[in-house]
């Protein structure tokens, strides 16, 4: 099955260094992506792809819209969709309050299916092709994640959460049983259908030392498998760790002291690091996943996403919605706050590097970037067509708008899920087809 699709194609070779580094990017403005089983087969001007495409070849014309790679999501939690929009001071009374009852409901399959299909609705609707979740800490949770995950055949990474304390007993396994389940979970899903288990332990408060050796032990046998927990996020949960793990320098150092820092870890939030722990996240390779909507709306802080870029030990930088703390399934609204919290510590964040980040970035942050996040013959099909006049407030502004990067900031500033034309998976129409 051979598709060949006709739009202005736009793919990041690295990350830009600023507004003129044409270098850092591919672009079409009259393009051709061809399409074979899934994987992107060539991509060029419109009118060679076409000489080359066999004549049965299946056309879309996708003209004036941008195509992209589609859009990844490093940190949400499946769980939470009903959580999305709660009226907390904080974190930790967030956590309590609301979270925490929520996820107890998913020891039951139906609910977890239920929300399972929703959850994947709403990626597609919004663009966002693969996504690094938190399931509940029950098995049925996983399983109802990789299903449907398997059933859209989605490249998805997510793991049981593994918790052992300060939460409700509905919520807390031990540590045999977190490792136990876990250990079933990746051998349930992981590699199937384009599906990465994920050791999850939630963060360090709710695992007890035990637990988090049991984690420890997983990291040693699984050191393929992504690893994904919080740090630094709220003072008070900072402060908190500190009295939970009195022998560890800093909140960084507790994970470091299990194993759990290194290349494939990824760092929910990360907002206030100190210089020893960027240094010591920058040496293991280690990701820190920037959550802007979730920071603002809990009041977590600022964090300092274009310093961390640019230290002499850079830091790995991942971007996220972080869903139901984060307000937004759209990866454009979540940009669009990124750049006001740059905005507010003094930094410029430009839209050539926001759609480096949600595309090629979030890949090299997973190490993916030989499958997904990237425009590149022999990756993965998964695309959004992007409509910049998606809106009659968008398409009055789009009749002064002169560049590529304006149209992207016009998009990132007032697009969200009406924007997004058409979702492809693995080369397959997604969207449109969504009840
Ligand atoms: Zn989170």
């Amino acid at each position: 099955m051979t598709t060949l699709l006709r739009g202005r194609l736009l793919s990041f070779k690295r990350a830009p260094q600023g507004l003129d580094d044409t270098d850092s990017y591919t672009y079409e403005s009259d393009g051709g992506l061809l399409i074979e089983n899934g994987i992107i087969a060539a991509i060029g001007p419109y009118a060679t792809i076409k000489a080359q495409a066999p004549g049965d070849v299946t056309e879309v014309d996708h003209r004036p819209h941008l195509i992209l790679p589609g859009l990844i999501d490093m940190h949400l939690h499946f769980p939470q969709m009903q959580v999305i929009a709660s009226y907390a001071a904080n974190l930790l009374e967030w956590l309590n309050t609301y979270t925490f009852p929520e996820e107890c409901r998913f020891v039951e399959s139906a609910h977890a299916e239920r929300i399972a299909t929703h959850f994947y609705n709403e990626l597609i609707r919004h663009g966002t092709t693969t996504a690094v979740a938190y399931c509940s800490v029950h098995k049925t949770s996983a399983d109802a994640f990789f299903s449907e995950a398997m059933r859209r055949n989605m490249r998805m990474v997510g793991g049981k959460v593994m918790m052992d304390r300060h939460a409700p007993q509905g919520l807390l396994d031990t540590p045999e049983t977190g490792y136990d389940e876990t250990r079933e979970v990746i051998a349930d899903w992981h590699g199937k259908g384009r599906n990465h288990v994920a050791i999850t332990p939630r963060f360090a408060i709710t695992s007890t030392p035990a637990q988090m050796e049991a984690t420890a032990a997983l990291a040693r046998e699984f050191p393929d498998l992504h690893i994904q927990t919080h740090l630094s996020e709220n003072h008070d949960e900072i402060k908190f760790t500190g009295e939970l793990y009195p022998e560890a320098i800093d909140y960084t150092d507790i994970y470091a002291r299990y194993g759990l820092l290194g290349p494939k870890s990824l760092f929910g939030h990360a907002i206030h690091l100190s210089e020893r722990e960027a240094d010591a996240m920058s040496e293991a390779g280690a990701v820190a996943v920037h959550c802007p909507t979730s920071n603002l709306f809990l009041g977590s802080g600022l964090f300092p996403l274009k310093a961390l870029a640019r230290r002499e030990k850079p830091v790995r930088i991942g971007v996220a919605t972080d869903i139901g703390g984060g307000s937004s399934y759209s990866m454009l609204r979540t940009m669009d706050e990124a750049y006001k919290i740059q905005q507010l510590l003094g930094e410029r964040l430009n839209p050539l590097e926001s759609y480096y980040y949600m595309t090629r970035g979030n890949a090299e942050a997973l190490s993916l970037v030989d499958k997904i996040g990237t425009l590149d013959t022999g990756t993965e099909a998964d695309l959004i067509i992007l409509n910049a006049a998606a809106t009659p407030a968008m398409t009055l502004k789009m009749e002064v708008v002169k560049s590529l990067a304006e149209e992207l900031f016009l998009l990132q500033t007032m697009g969200d899920d009406r924007a997004i034309a058409e979702t492809y998976v693995a080369g397959k129409p997604m969207k449109s087809i969504l009840q």
